[in-house]
């Protein structure tokens, strides 16, 4: 694939970028490695934590600049660009300020002596990351990693180069030594000769399934660690005892946000019988009332697809859906007339089972609406997928809500909110969704060596 950034407002081709070669490949891991070995990467953490805390001072300094590019490049809507800036600055503010003490050494009671665990970094990590959040995935990976003292090497989707390259020269500006943080415009098969790589130890990938599954084997096959984020098909459960107003209203923007783009995004919302064609009639008027155009444009309420290919993918799903029995309660095609990959604000009803979008991922606007008798048919639903990512529940019932939290097999449940991020709390799944955690204490111990010593 070639590093292009198009605009997906209008497919302008904005610039083309020079791929890396094996010899800068093999530069790349010889200094991350090194780099490892070095003091930097051995010795006292304080340095390292010094680099996050500029880097955050210089994200906060720069969230109009820096969210333009966003904007531009994958057509994330410009508020929701200077959010995802912002979180970026706070999740390397939390580890400059929380690293130490989560990394600091554990003392176990044994009979065998005084022992403890401690947390040494394991060598060079590298990271596969999509484009949907083309900031923020590479700070859950970097700012744990230069924490830890580990040094990281990044293939970024090739259609955000500018935010590969500008996030790059960030993490250098804030004071991080060469081979800290690397970012590589390089293939597929050289991601595969990069992993194989005896000074890589550790593999992060965010992105679909296919991706997770060819980039987990490769690692797997030289026994070396990998964590995956991957897709998901998240459910927005409403009970009949929820305030439907604001779930309406918290559903609609958890389907749409990002264009749909989003692995959390809320895709398959399963409404009580009881209150379903209330529901459903205000979710409709908030997807009605949406307004398509400039990701630039504060006035803009949904923004283009990503790419073309995203487009064309998506409106095939949906054509698939209907012609297997789905109803298109509204929207369903390509907005006409428009340069950009805009999609219209879908919403499908009357999935069955034998329906191949009942188990599909829509990675766009398009939401999927079932509705449920009792709990327990809605357990049933939410956990009939094959992946397990985040979810959310809406009613008034605690202990309810309590019970049911248990019951969802996700690695992520929110109560009355949709499925959000934060840098203290884990983010990651079960099932095809993936494996490990990212972000908090979690997210740091995934890629250290947690190593006991006994003084017997
Ligand atoms: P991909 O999984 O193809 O891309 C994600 C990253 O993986 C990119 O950097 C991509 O590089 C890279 N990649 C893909 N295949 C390989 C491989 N064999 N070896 C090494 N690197 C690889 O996602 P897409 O952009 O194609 O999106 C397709 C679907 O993936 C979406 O519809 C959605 O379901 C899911 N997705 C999930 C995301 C999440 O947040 N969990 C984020 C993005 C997508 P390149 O760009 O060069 O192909």
């Amino acid at each position: 694939m070639p590093y292009q950034t198009i605009n997906p407002f209008n497919n302008k081709l904005i610039k083309e970028y020079q791929t890396h070669n094996d010899q800068q490949v093999e530069q790349t891991l010889s200094a991350a490695h090194a780099l490892y070995k070095s003091d930097w990467g051995q010795g006292d953490m304080q340095q390292r934590l010094k680099v996050l805390h500029k880097l955050s001072d210089l994200m906060s300094s720069r969230v109009e600049e820096l969210a333009e590019i966003v904007s531009v490049e994958m057509g994330k809507l410009i508020e929701q660009s200077r959010a995802e800036v912002k979180l970026c600055a706070e999740i390397a503010k939390y580890y400059a300020d929380n690293a130490e003490a989560f990394l600091k050494p554990v003392p176990y009671k044994s009979s065998l002596g005084e022992a403890w665990v401690e947390h040494s970094p394991i060598g060079v990590i590298m990271a596969v990351e999509p484009w949907n959040f083309p900031f923020y995935q590479l700070m859950r990976v970097l700012a744990p990693n230069l924490a830890a003292g580990n040094s990281v090497i990044v293939k970024h989707a090739s259609i955000v180069p500018h935010c590969a390259e500008t996030f790059e020269k960030l993490v250098t500006e804030a004071g991080a030594p060469k081979g800290a943080y690397t970012n590589l415009f390089i293939s597929q098969d050289q991601v595969a000769n990069i992993i194989e790589d005896d000074r890589v130890q550790g593999v992060a990938l965010t992105g679909s399934e296919k991706a997770g599954a060819v980039v987990a084997a490769k690692a797997a096959s030289k026994l070396k660690k990998s964590t995956l984020e991957l897709g998901g098909n998240d459910i927005f459960a409403v009970l009949e005892d929820a305030d439907i107003e604001h779930a309406a209203k918290a559903g609609a923007q958890a389907r749409v946000s990002n264009a749909g783009q989003v692995c959390t995004a809320a895709k398959r919302f399963i409404i009580h019988e009881k209150v379903a064609d209330e529901f459903l009639k205000k979710f409709t008027e908030h997807f009605k009332a949406l307004k398509i155009g400039d990701p630039l444009e504060a006035s803009t309420t949904l923004g283009p697809l990503s790419s073309a290919e995203a487009l064309k993918t998506l409106a095939r799903q949906v054509e698939q859906a209907v012609k297997n029995g789905a109803k298109l309660h509204v929207g369903g095609k390509k907005v006409a007339d428009n340069p950009g990959n805009f999609f219209e604000a879908t919403i499908l009803t009357h999935i069955t089972r034998d329906n191949p979008a009942y188990f599909e991922e829509f990675f766009g606007p398009v939401a999927q609406v079932y509705v449920v008798k009792n709990d327990e048919e809605l357990v049933k639903l939410a956990n009939d997928s094959n992946y397990g990512l985040g979810g959310a529940l809406f009613t008034q019932d605690m202990n309810r809500a309590r019970q049911l939290a248990t019951k969802i097999e996700t690695g992520m449940l929110y109560v009355n909110s949709p499925t959000d991020t934060a840098p203290e709390l884990p983010f990651g799944g079960v099932k095809r969704s993936g494996f490990g955690r990212e972000l908090s204490d979690l997210g740091i111990k995934e890629f250290v060596n947690q190593k006991l010593v006994v003084l017997a």
